[in-house]
């Protein structure tokens, strides 16, 4: 038996008349960017996250940097960010200008810890970034608190967690400007870069509107000096046919997940993401952790079974951020899962034949 680690044709494969429809409607009517489809999927977008406003934009790095632009977050500000993300977290920050002022995360959750975030909290402290990992909320109560109590921004990047609730509202929703990313293997991803920003703030959504399209409302107006990251109308019509899936689609992960689950539950050598019982999970990824990672890795490559590390390295210990000079040591627990964790495949369509193959192969190598 092969389990690739990921595979979208269960997605698109029933959807493909329809996206080749939009094509033709699009490449027939010539609106490319920012066309009508981009309205109509950013309303429906944001209805979906239980938010008020949606923009579109090029990528979720994008969104994330233009979140912060719209909230005057820029050089000698600082900005809370878990320490174990992937590393586009952190780049939004330090590319408006900010220094990004990690903090650890959560052993059981692999979230922001936010009983650690207050004595990271500066005078330059602006925001905080929460990260929902593998599409898990972080605590937004007592993240939600701090930031009350110190007068901080919250922007999530909820990359990972399009549909994940806390409480039974959306991620998307917690921050006072967010962003996400609809890379292709997102659970709701385009069919090239794209992101979107999520705001309950009218003035904000309006702000990075135009920070998107230079800078400007009325063409050729340009009061401030924006960016050009703007979404492609045929990407907007791919994802406003893929919203309409995408519950049902986050239904089929949790449904895996737990097939994965039954199998590893109540194993002491096997540690899994935590998930309180006030969060539900969009199951962006399903990751375990072991210290036989690396050969585990090995181990399943040789039985068919496709696995990848997410994420090797820590941000505070990429080169990238050396000029920040965070020793190893500093953030022992998302230090530790980059040495421990390990993504099992999961997608649209994988069978329990597939999940048991690769339980069986992960138990018996552990074994
Ligand atoms: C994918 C991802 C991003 C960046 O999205 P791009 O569209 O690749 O720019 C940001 N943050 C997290 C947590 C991600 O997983």
């Amino acid at each position: 038996m092969k389990v690739p680690f990921f595979s979208l044709s269960n997605i698109h494969q029933p959807l493909k008349e329809e996206f080749l429809e939009a094509l033709s409607r699009i490449l027939d009517k010539g609106d490319f960017i920012l066309g009508k489809d981009v309205l109509a999927f950013e309303q429906n977008f944001a209805k979906y996250c239980d938010s008020s406003f949606s923009i579109g934009v090029g990528n979720g790095l994008d969104a994330l940097k233009i979140a912060l632009k719209t909230l005057n977050i820029g050089l000698g500000d600082e900005v809370i960010v878990p320490a174990h993300t992937y590393i586009a977290t952190w780049l939004a920050v330090s590319e408006v200008g900010a220094t990004p002022v990690p903090v650890d995360v959560c052993n059981d959750t692999m979230n922001i810890n936010p009983k650690l975030i207050e004595a990271k909290i500066s005078n330059k402290t602006k925001a905080i970034m929460p990260v929902h990992i593998y599409g898990l909320p972080c605590d937004m109560d007592a993240i939600g608190a701090i930031a009350q109590k110190h007068k901080l921004y919250i922007v999530e990047d909820f990359a990972q967690a399009q549909g994940a609730t806390y409480k039974g509202k959306r991620a998307g929703s917690f921050g006072e400007i967010n962003g996400c990313s609809f890379y292709p293997s997102k659970n709701i991803g385009a069919m090239g870069d794209a992101g979107a920003i999520t705001t309950g703030n009218e003035i904000f959504a309006e702000k990075a509107s135009m920070i998107r399209n230079y800078g400007s409302k009325v063409k050729y107006h340009h009061e401030f000096e924006g960016v050009n990251s703007r979404l492609d109308t045929f990407q907007a019509a791919v994802l406003d046919l893929k919203l309409t899936k995408l519950d049902k689609q986050n239904k089929e992960r949790r449904k895996v997940a737990l097939w994965y689950k039954e199998r590893f539950q109540n194993n002491d050598k096997i540690k899994i993401q935590h998930i309180p019982e006030n969060c539900e999970s969009v199951y962006h990824l399903f990751t375990i952790r072991t210290r036989k990672r690396d050969n585990l890795q090995k181990f399943l490559t040789e039985k068919g079974i496709g696995t990848i590390i997410h994420y090797p390295i820590a941000p505070h210990l990429q080169k990238a951020y050396t000029q920040l000079k965070h020793k190893k040591g500093s953030f022992p627990i998302s230090e530790a899962i980059a040495e421990e964790t390990l993504s099992l495949p999961l997608f649209l369509g994988i069978t329990k034949e597939q999940v048991n193959y690769v339980c069986d192969a992960v138990l018996e190598f552990l074994n």
